[in-house]
């Protein structure tokens, strides 16, 4: 037997790794020293413990401890790198470019900036949810100072060709910016190899805790310099001031190093158990899509839309499987999903979609349930469904006139 609820949302947070936990715990008491304290003990220590969690962070991307600014969580390391760069920059140029399928943490600040009088480009994206270096290029003006693009979507799991926009950028003299929340930990990423001048990460989706953020800062071939949006003490090379929060940047520092070292089995493994939970699906019900690229995906994701159902009514159908409809951040509306809708999935389908995220404490007894549950929830749903029937019958539900409208 399973144990229930069964957890698979792990693109909207994960458990602790209890690794995690265990390396974090000395900090809350025994070692409970601010790390700017230098003329104790106390002090050296807790910035001894910063400093291993930076090697361990930067060894994760390929980049040098010195390069990582500790933030309150992707959000802020995201707001940090964009409206940092903008500001600093400004004199270069007030051209920044995007894309439409960037979390809101993206989003919002670039959005800001066009209300302050910046220029951003939100580039669309194909039917996988990718954008291509090409596109970048043309974008590109003699104004443009930033490009920022999500390593990997939080809702489909889609890779973006990020090695080949790095290297346009590179190119070109423009920073790169990536929020690689979702990518990091999950699948290899080098800051070097990528051309990467600035790259946002989040602990509580790598099994690490909430409330912790790092953003990578390139020191040189360029030096990036940032604006700070915090003031007050010149922490983090005045970039970031404020106390650093010493346990949860333990707990960040050997969720990354767990990572690192697991990696390519974790790959492996998810890969093996998305796999098995899609074609457990597709082999037993009809009219059911996949969002996002077949492969160009990360290993834990499967968003699927289960046609003449609502993706909210099959979760209420399950109820001790905890998954997603639509994104995590606008399902609290009922509006469709925009990251589907950017990928010109209609808002039918868009409202019938549920999100799997696998993740490390997944099992394969889990993916079974999960499997039966789904199959089971969305036969019920359809039956009850005349569109379905209709659909079944062979009825053409696009050419039938509706009464009421
Ligand atoms: C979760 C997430 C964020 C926000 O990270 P927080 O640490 O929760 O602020 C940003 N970008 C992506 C892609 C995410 O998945």
């Amino acid at each position: 037997m399973v144990k229930t609820p069964i957890y698979m949302d792990n693109n909207a947070t994960t458990r602790c790794d209890p690794r995690v936990v265990e390396a974090m715990l000395p900090f809350f008491t025994e070692h409970f020293g601010n790390a700017a304290s230098r003329n104790h003990s106390f002090g050296w220590f807790a910035e001894e413990a910063v400093d291993t969690a930076r090697e361990q962070i930067a060894a994760l991307i390929g980049a040098s401890s010195k390069e990582i600014i500790f933030t309150s969580g992707a959000t802020e390391s995201n707001n940090l790198a964009i409206k940092g760069v903008a500001a600093m920059y400004k004199k270069k140029g007030n051209h920044l470019i995007t894309q439409v399928t960037e979390h809101k943490a993206v989003i919002d600040p670039c959005k800001r900036l066009e209300r302050d009088g910046y220029q951003v480009t939100f580039l669309p994206v194909d039917k996988y949810g990718q954008v291509s270096a090409q596109q970048v290029a043309e974008a590109m003006t003699d104004q443009t100072i930033l490009v920022t693009l999500m390593a990997a979507n939080n809702e489909i799991g889609t890779l973006q060709p990020i090695k080949e926009i790095g290297k346009l950028c590179k190119e070109k003299g423009v920073l790169f910016h990536t929020d690689a929340v979702q990518a990091a930990g999950k699948v290899p990423l080098d800051v070097e190899k990528m051309g990467i001048d600035l790259l946002s990460l989040s602990a509580h989706k790598i099994y690490g805790p909430k409330g912790q953020g790092a953003l990578y800062v390139r020191r040189k071939n360029p030096r990036v310099r940032l604006d700070p949006i915090i003031d007050g003490g010149g922490h983090e090379r005045g970039m970031r001031s404020g106390t650093l929060a010493v346990t949860n940047i333990v707990g960040l520092g050997m969720a990354c190093e767990l990572c690192r070292k697991e990696m390519v089995e974790e790959e492996k493994r998810l890969l093996h158990l998305r796999e098995k939970l899609r074609k457990g699906i597709l082999g037993r019900l009809d009219e059911v899509s996949l969002n996002g690229h077949p492969t160009e995906r990360l290993p834990g994701n499967l968003n699927l839309s289960f046609a003449y159902v609502e993706g909210e009514g099959l979760m209420m159908g399950m109820k001790d499987v905890a998954v997603s409809s639509g994104s995590a951040c606008t399902s609290a509306s009922l509006e469709p999903s925009y990251v589907l809708k950017a990928l010109g999935v209609g808002d039918d389908l868009a409202h019938s979609s549920i999100r799997f995220g696998l993740g490390r404490f997944n099992t394969e007894e889990e993916v079974d349930y999960v499997i039966d549950h789904v199959v089971e929830a969305v036969s019920k749903l359809r039956e009850m469904s005349p569109l379905y029937e209709m659909a079944k019958e062979g009825v053409d539900l696009k050419s039938v006139q509706w009464a009421s409208h």
